[in-house]
């Protein structure tokens, strides 16, 4: 198991520069980069630097961070979402970074189960079509807020089974898993080359439906079974990372450094009952 720092966790106290150099020291084997950081990076620097960056140091990077409410879009907003991508996957080519977290849609009104599924389908497929070209994969998200279109992993790995594409897969993510009554029973008939990222974090104890990403605490500080979590990845034979993906505002007015590194130190705690952490 690798170990993987999300930069939602540092969202408002650091940026791409200051991520990487603090989790290089930090020895992650990853990190997943922010659309809205990676912009903010390219305003100074350019990609070749990021390349060069990558290319000398242990620190690689693992994906990008998101093309949001990708479904029921109007035609202008869905060719600016086709634009961002167009953006990721070439400078995904340049710095090896393969993976693009997509998330659907929210407030969808009047849609059902079955419109809310092929809408998904075929916009995934659309854009799954467009990554492809550059060797670049989705990872779908959903996320655990009931007025989120796609809010459970049944859901959501129904519809990336239906789409059956080899560049699509899904985003596992503890908190929306546990924040609308995701099913274990269902994570554990799942095909562990579909989970594509999994996001590490737990919750404060709010009722299901309630939650949301500012409840968010380090991993074994809150109330979601995540021995459950893990021991049922490790029996679909998942293995491959665990990203620290909290966007708590209270860690935002920490230094970075103790974030990043505390950060760590929680992940191994939990994870290391039940897989190997590779060095
Ligand atoms: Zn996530």
């Amino acid at each position: 198991m690798k170990l993987c720092f999300n930069e939602a966790t540092t969202l408002n106290n650091s940026n791409l520069e200051n991520d990487l150099v603090l989790c290089e020291e930090t020895c992650y084997h990853f990190i997943e980069i922010r659309i809205d950081k990676l912009k903010e990076y390219l305003c100074k620097h350019t990609i070749d630097g990021l390349k060069n960056f990558f290319d000398s140091h242990k620190i690689k990077p693992y994906a990008f961070n998101a093309l949001e409410s990708i479904t029921f879009r109007n035609k202008y907003d869905y060719n600016s979402i086709k634009k961002d991508l167009n953006f990721l996957c070439e400078v995904g080519v340049e710095i090896n970074c393969r993976k693009i977290v997509v998330v659907p849609s929210f407030d969808i009104k009047d849609c059902s189960m079955f419109d809310i599924k092929w809408e998904t389908v075929n916009v995934l497929d659309d854009l799954a079509s467009m990554a492809y070209e550059y060797g670049m994969k989705l990872a779908f998200e959903f996320v655990g807020y009931p007025n989120c279109s796609v809010n459970n992993f049944s859901h959501a790995y129904d519809i990336i089974q239906t789409l059956d594409r080899t560049n699509v897969g899904i985003v596992l993510d503890c908190f929306h898993f546990y924040a609308m009554g995701s099913k274990l029973e269902d994570l554990k008939i799942a095909d562990p080359q579909k989970i594509f990222i999994f996001h590490l974090d737990d919750a404060e104890d709010r009722p299901l439906g309630i939650l949301r990403d500012e409840n968010r605490v380090w991993p074994g500080d809150g109330v979601i079974d995540l021995d459950q979590i893990l021991s049922t990845l490790k029996y679909i034979g998942y293995n491959e990372m665990a990203s620290l993906e909290l966007f708590r505002p209270e860690y935002w007015e920490l230094d970075p450094r103790e974030v990043i590194t505390k950060g760590k130190e929680k992940m191994i705690k939990i994870l290391d009952k039940y897989f190997t952490i590779e060095p």
